[in-house]
């Protein structure tokens, strides 16, 4: 059955659940999705505290010119002022030590200098509350700072501990099975024989489904036969998802959507009206998702980018997980259209305020090399005039950071 790319992701979102909730020590927690609410559990800064080394002083004491002030006390960061200020009293202070009572400013340093045992001299005036921050200034205690369904991010890993959260409730991660299938494959390590090609596509697939938080099974490769390739996806199908790449077309060692449907797997498409990618499937047992790729390198990197990284990450609990689009401006035009919507690797640029995205040569789904000198994909609607040079068209970011937007020099 040929879909729509629109009805796939549909099909495939209706059918991946986010995964059970577990709790995670703060430092495995990067790239995880948050399950619960994170409130403040007191007040951010939870006292009056410095913000710079120097005198903790009531600003009324200081006139123009020189100011001599008594200095009453010591105050390091972890510890109390022993003794509030009296006017005409300072104390030294250093950065993250709490404010004494009776002083309402701080004064660096640098604006200071000895005026003999026990007094310093102040340069110039001094405002109130310079150089320090009050209790509950950045947060109050039960204000929201992080929602569930939040993807943690180096930031937040950092928030949570501030507050206490040391072990946060997030998304199980997916267990991601990958198999590729061809009589043609060797590995990475190996020197390809006549006839022969590296097997490159699990090793793509396993780093995009490692950056949409899944933990990778690498099952290696399946030959073009059906009962070692039926034990690999038996296999497969222990994951929360299996995906596969190659034998998906009709061709005669085409095995896998049979071998799908042999062990069970409920088959909900088997093509998708894209390019590249058009031979697709897709699938389920139980909660199990199955994706059966195409070969061609292009054409899995595409169709994993649109239906598997959004499964992966419905499944790490992520509230919206469709593929980001952004809009830009189509750099050189008209493109072809077709009956099937078209992803065309492209390149950003910055053209004044502008972002073009340039389609860069590509010599179809098997080329590898176009991908690689992208930053993402021009989308080309299907059934529809194609899009001309400026004109505004979607476009899917691929790289986690995209390399530069070149103002080049
Ligand atoms: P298939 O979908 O099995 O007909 O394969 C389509 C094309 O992709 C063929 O040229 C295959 O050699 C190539 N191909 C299949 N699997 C891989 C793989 N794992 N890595 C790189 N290329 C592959
Ligand atoms: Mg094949």
């Amino acid at each position: 059955m040929m879909v729509t790319v629109d009805d796939a992701l549909r099909m495939v979102l209706e059918r991946a659940l986010p995964l059970p909730v577990e709790s995670v020590p703060l430092r495995d927690v990067q790239g995880r999705t948050l399950a619960e609410e994170v409130v403040a559990d007191e007040d951010v800064p939870a006292f009056d505290r410095s913000t710079m080394d120097g005198y903790a002083a009531n600003s009324g004491d200081m006139v123009n010119g020189e100011t001599v002030l008594a200095v009453v006390e010591d105050l390091f960061a972890g510890e109390l002022p022993r003794r509030a200020l009296r006017r005409g009293e300072a104390a030294r202070i250093m950065t993250g030590a709490p404010i004494p009572r009776g002083a309402d400013c701080v004064v660096m340093v640098e604006k200071t200098r000895s005026a003999g045992p026990g007094h310093v001299c102040v340069r110039g005036r001094a405002r109130p509350m310079q150089n320090l921050v009050v209790r509950g200034q950045f947060v109050r205690k039960g204000e929201r700072l992080l929602p569930p369904g939040q993807v943690l991010r180096p930031a937040d890993v950092s928030l949570l501990a501030f507050v206490g959260v040391a072990s946060p409730r997030v998304y199980r991660a997916a267990e991601c099975a990958v198999l590729s299938t061809g009589n043609e494959l060797v590995e990475p390590e190996e020197k390809p024989g006549p006839g022969l090609i590296r097997n490159s596509n699990a090793y793509g697939l396993s780093a995009q489904c490692a950056a949409a938080g899944a933990r990778i099974r690498f099952l290696g490769i399946g030959r073009d036969e059906p009962e070692t390739l039926k034990q690999l996806v038996r296999q497969g199908l222990e994951s929360d998802v299996l995906v596969t790449t190659g034998g998906a077309s009709v061709g005669e060692k085409d095995l896998v959507g049979r071998i799908l449907v042999e062990e069970g797997v409920e088959i909900c498409f088997n093509r998708v009206a894209v390019k590249p990618g058009k031979p697709m499937w897709f699938g389920t047992r139980g909660r199990v998702l199955v994706f059966g790729l195409p070969g061609n390198p292009l054409s899995a990197m595409v169709t994993a980018e649109l239906f598997v990284l959004p499964a992966l990450r419905r499944l790490a609990g992520q509230t919206q997980p469709e593929p980001r689009i952004w809009h830009v401006r189509l750099g050189e035009g008209p493109v072809q259209a077709l009956d099937r919507r078209q992803y065309l690797p492209a390149r950003l640029r910055l053209d004044g305020p502008e972002c073009i995205a340039q389609p860069v040569l590509s010599h179809g789904s098997g080329d590898l090399i176009s991908i690689i000198h992208a930053d993402g994909l021009v989308v080309i609607p299907e059934d529809r005039e194609a899009p001309r040079r400026g004109d505004v068209v979607e476009f899917l970011p691929l790289a986690l950071e995209v390399r530069s937007v070149g103002l080049s020099p």
